[in-house]
């Protein structure tokens, strides 16, 4: 057997042909290298569906939270304040690096899987007339829930009040279009929807707010307005690029392309998610989220109850089988999580299904019901 598939939010299973892109050196500044980025930066703006030339995109090295943090230091004004919408690991990230960074802020913490709503958030910006800034995580990785980000940004924009987007688990395979849904910037990276490999993040920003992004950011190497502004001059990243990254992805980006693009992609996904939740249920497996909050990104089971199972024998006996499965995040009840990402397809997921079957037979579990507690928790979500 050959390496396992992650299943993982990212870093992902990638194609061959996207490790093999990575088999040759590039100097930074020259003419074939500064086309591969402006290339990149094309197609990841037409990916969101700017028509009429008033986004631009600005890669930033680093993993995803160098790029969320770039965004909020640049976009964010010094007298800005933001309103966060938590309702994951994700989202109390973002609370936590606007402390770092010395922004005024404010949270609605809705625990570990909760939506943030449109009429509260409505009231929030209400009752404050001070917050400039709202951020939303799009696809909340932590227990897979899709966010209602059109309904939100309807109540942001309704107040004058401007939306940030972290996209990082969806861009790519949901839609995000930027004539459909209203949001100053979105942010995502390389190794998430796109299928690329871990090594830098990038910035999908309208133009008016890039340029009034100047001289915002407290850091040097983590400034949006000043990455955009080298680029356009020279062409090139300011600091040192992850060359080779940037060749793994163009060829992602072909591969994404050939898939039919957002739509595609978003369908094998979907695809992915249907056959193993179908298969997971029927095994005894209940998913945190009611389906209507579903994400085709990664999914959340509660544990069994079983006294014989147990998740780190559990995860071993999927990792001899070929799968590595992730931990789940909630603080309530025991949990693990399937991502549904990355280049795997409808047949892979059903060799998860019969290796967690096996494993659970091997374990002496002959279901996979989960307590009643997690379901008493379940019943506060609204269908
Ligand atoms: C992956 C991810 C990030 C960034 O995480 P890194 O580990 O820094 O790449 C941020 N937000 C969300 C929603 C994510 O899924």
């Amino acid at each position: 057997m050959g390496e396992p598939f992650l299943l993982t939010p990212g870093p992902l299973t990638t194609a061959y042909s996207v490790k093999e892109a990575m088999l040759r050196d590039w100097g930074s500044w020259d003419g074939d290298f500064r086309g591969m980025t402006k290339s990149l930066c094309e197609q990841l703006v037409a990916l969101a569906g700017d028509t009429d030339g008033a986004f631009d995109c600005v890669p930033m090295q680093g993993s995803g939270s160098f790029s969320v943090e770039a965004l909020l230091g640049s976009f964010v004004p010094r007298d800005g304040k933001v309103l966060v919408l938590a309702n994951g690991a994700y989202g109390l990230r973002a609370a936590e690096t606007l402390r770092y960074l010395g922004r005024d802020h404010v949270v609605i913490d809705k625990g570990d899987y909760m939506p943030p709503r449109g009429t509260e958030v409505g009231a929030a910006l209400d009752v404050d007339p001070a917050i400039t800034h709202v951020i939303i995580v799009h696809c909340e990785t932590s227990s897979g829930i899709l966010n209602p980000v059109a309904e939100i940004s309807e109540a942001v924009y309704a107040r004058g009040r401007k939306l940030l987007i972290d996209s990082m688990s969806a861009f790519g395979a949901l839609e995000l279009r930027v004539n459909d849904i209203r949001y100053e910037a979105m942010v995502s990276s390389a190794n998430k929807c796109i299928e690329g490999v871990p090594g830098f993040g990038f910035v999908i920003a309208r133009k008016t707010e890039l340029e009034a992004a100047k001289g915002n950011s407290h850091s040097l190497s983590l400034d949006v307005h000043a990455q955009w502004a080298a680029m356009q001059k020279t062409g090139q990243w300011r600091y040192t690029p992850p060359t080779h990254v940037v060749a793994a992805f163009l060829e992602a980006l072909r591969l994404h392309s050939a898939e039919g693009g957002v739509a595609g992609r978003g369908a094998r996904y979907t695809r992915n998610r249907d056959v193993m939740v179908e298969g997971m249920r029927a095994l005894g497996f209940e998913t945190l989220l009611k389906d209507r909050w579903l994400s085709p990104i990664i999914v959340t089971f509660f544990c069994p109850a079983h006294e014989r199972f147990d998740f780190s024998r559990f995860y071993e006996a999927m990792k001899t089988k070929g799968f590595i499965i992730y931990p789940g995040k909630l603080t309530v009840v025991e949990s693990f999580r399937i991502g549904c990402i990355g280049r795997i397809d409808e047949h892979i997921m059903r060799r998860v299904v019969t290796a967690a079957g096996e494993t659970l037979a091997e374990m002496g579990v002959d279901t996979a019901a989960p307590p009643a507690a997690a379901i008493a928790e379940r019943a506060k979500l609204a269908a």
